[in-house]
C-alpha cells in the first residue's frame, strides 16, 4: 500500500459551520510551532484573551479559548456551575437547546424544560411561568443564535428575566459570536460559550467562553467535586493566568491559536458592530436573489438569524440531488436540514469571511442553476 498527501478540494463552506477560513487565518496556521510555554506564545495568549473580552463584549477576567470544540464549551459551562441538587430552566426550540438538556440531566440535576416550536425564538412568556413555577431555579440556559433552524432568541430580555428571578444565565453563542449584537456584561450574562469555525472564520477545534464574576462565585463555592478533569476551569484558570506563574495543564493547540489570534485581530481591525452590519446586509442581498428564486424562509422575518438563512426546498426539489450538484459543480457547500427540518430545508450560511458579495453572487447563481436543472 502506498499513501499519499491529502489535498482537498477548495471548497466554498456556506452551511453552518465551519466556514470559509480567510487566508490570512490559514496562513497563520502554517507558522512554526513554538513551546506552550514559550514567552512569545504566552504573550499572544494574553491577547487572545483581551481580544476575546472585546469580541464578547466583557470585562471578564475568566475569558479563555478551551482547547475543545463548541460542544465542550457547552459541557464545561454546565460541569462547571450545575450541581445535582440544582433546578435548571432549559429553554429547547433545536437540536442545541436539547443538548444542553443531555447535559443538565447527565449531571443529575433537576431540569424544566421549556419548548418553544422549532424555526422560532423561545418565547419569553413561557420561560417567565417557568421561572414563577420553580422559584428553585438557579439557572436558565438557552441558545442564542440555534443554527438548527436558523432563529435568534432576544437574549437580552432572556437574561433580564432571569436576573429578576435571581438566576444565573448560561448562553450558546456558538453561532452568534462575530454575527451578531451580543453584549455579555451589558446584558448580564453568566456563562457564555462559543466556537472557533461560525462567524469568527477560524479552523474548528477552539471554544472561547467567558464566566462572570458570580459564575466563579458559584463555582468556588460547590459542595461537590466538578465531575471532569480537563474541563475543571479551576484547573485551567491557572493556564491561562497572567501572572508569569502559568502551570502545566494540557498542551494549547499552538497554531490552532496562532488562527484563532488572527481572526480576532481581523475582527478587531474590521469593528465588532461593523462585522454584524456587515453580516445584516449581506443577509438582506442574499434574501433578496432567494426571494426571486421562489424560495421561502422558514422563520418569520424578525426572528431570522442574518449568517444562518433556512430556506423550504419547494416541492418536486430533491435535497441530496441539488447540494450535491452544488457540490460538484460549484465546490459550494450548503448545509442540510437537521432534525425536523431533515429533506425539507436547506440551511445557508453567511458566516464571517463567507459574509461577502462574492459569496452570495456565487451562492445565488449556483441555486439559480440547480433549481432549473431539478425541478421536476
Ligand atoms: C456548532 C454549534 C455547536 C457545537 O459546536 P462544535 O464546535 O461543533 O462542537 C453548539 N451550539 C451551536 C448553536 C452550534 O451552532
Amino acid at each position: 500500500m502506498s499513501f499519499q498527501s491529502f489535498i482537498p478540494p477548495q471548497r466554498t463552506l456556506m452551511g453552518p459551520g465551519p466556514s470559509d477560513v480567510s487566508p490570512r487565518v490559514l496562513n497563520a496556521l502554517s507558522r512554526p510551532t513554538v513551546g506552550h510555554l514559550d514567552p512569545t506564545f504566552i504573550g499572544m495568549m494574553d491577547e487572545v484573551k483581551q481580544l476575546l473580552q472585546y469580541a464578547f463584549q466583557t470585562e471578564n477576567k475568566f475569558t479563555i479559548a478551551l482547547s475543545a470544540p463548541g460542544s465542550a464549551g457547552m459541557e464545561a459551562c454546565f460541569v462547571n456551575l450545575v450541581e445535582p441538587q440544582d433546578t435548571v430552566i432549559v429553554c429547547r426550540n433545536g437540536v442545541f437547546g436539547q443538548r444542553m438538556l443531555e447535559n443538565v440531566n447527565r449531571l443529575g440535576a433537576k431540569a424544566v424544560v421549556v419548548d418553544s416550536p422549532w424555526g422560532r425564538a423561545v418565547e419569553i412568556e413561557k420561560v417567565e411561568a417557568a421561572l414563577k413555577a420553580h422559584p428553585e431555579a438557579k439557572f436558565v440556559a438557552f441558545v442564542h443564535a440555534e443554527t438548527s433552524t436558523g432563529a435568534v432568541s432576544d437574549a437580552k430580555a432572556l437574561c433580564a428575566l432571569a436576573k429578576a428571578h435571581n438566576c444565573l444565565t448560561i448562553v450558546d453563542a456558538v453561532t452568534s459570536l462575530g454575527g451578531i449584537e451580543l453584549k455579555v456584561d451589558e446584558w448580564q450574562i453568566d456563562a457564555i460559550y462559543s466556537g472557533s469555525q461560525k462567524c469568527l472564520s477560524c479552523v474548528p477545534g477552539l471554544s472561547p467562553i467567558s464566566f462572570s464574576g458570580n459564575a466563579l462565585k458559584v463555582i468556588e463555592s460547590r459542595s461537590s467535586a466538578i465531575p471532569s478533569w480537563f474541563l475543571d476551569q479551576s484547573l485551567v484558570v491557572n493556564y491561562w493566568s497572567g501572572e508569569g506563574k502559568r502551570a502545566y495543564h494540557h498542551t494549547a493547540p499552538v497554531n490552532s491559536l496562532y488562527a484563532l489570534h488572527e481572526s480576532l485581530v481581523m475582527l478587531h481591525s474590521e469593528g465588532i458592530e461593523n462585522s454584524w452590519q456587515r453580516h445584516r446586509d449581506m443577509h438582506k442581498k442574499l434574501a433578496l436573489g432567494l426571494a426571486e428564486l421562489g424560495l421561502a424562509f422558514i422563520v418569520p422575518e424578525n426572528e431570522r438569524l442574518p449568517q444562518l438563512n433556512t430556506v423550504k426546498i419547494p416541492d418536486g426539489v430533491d435535497d441530496a440531488q441539488v447540494r450535491n450538484y452544488l457540490l460538484e459543480q460549484y465546490n459550494l457547500e450548503i448545509g442540510a436540514g437537521l432534525g425536523d427540518f431533515a429533506g425539507k430545508a436547506w440551511r445557508i450560511g453567511l458566516m464571517g469571511y463567507a459574509a461577502r458579495n462574492e459569496n452570495v453572487a456565487l451562492c445565488l447563481a449556483a441555486l439559480k442553476d440547480a433549481l432549473a436543472k431539478f425541478t421536476k
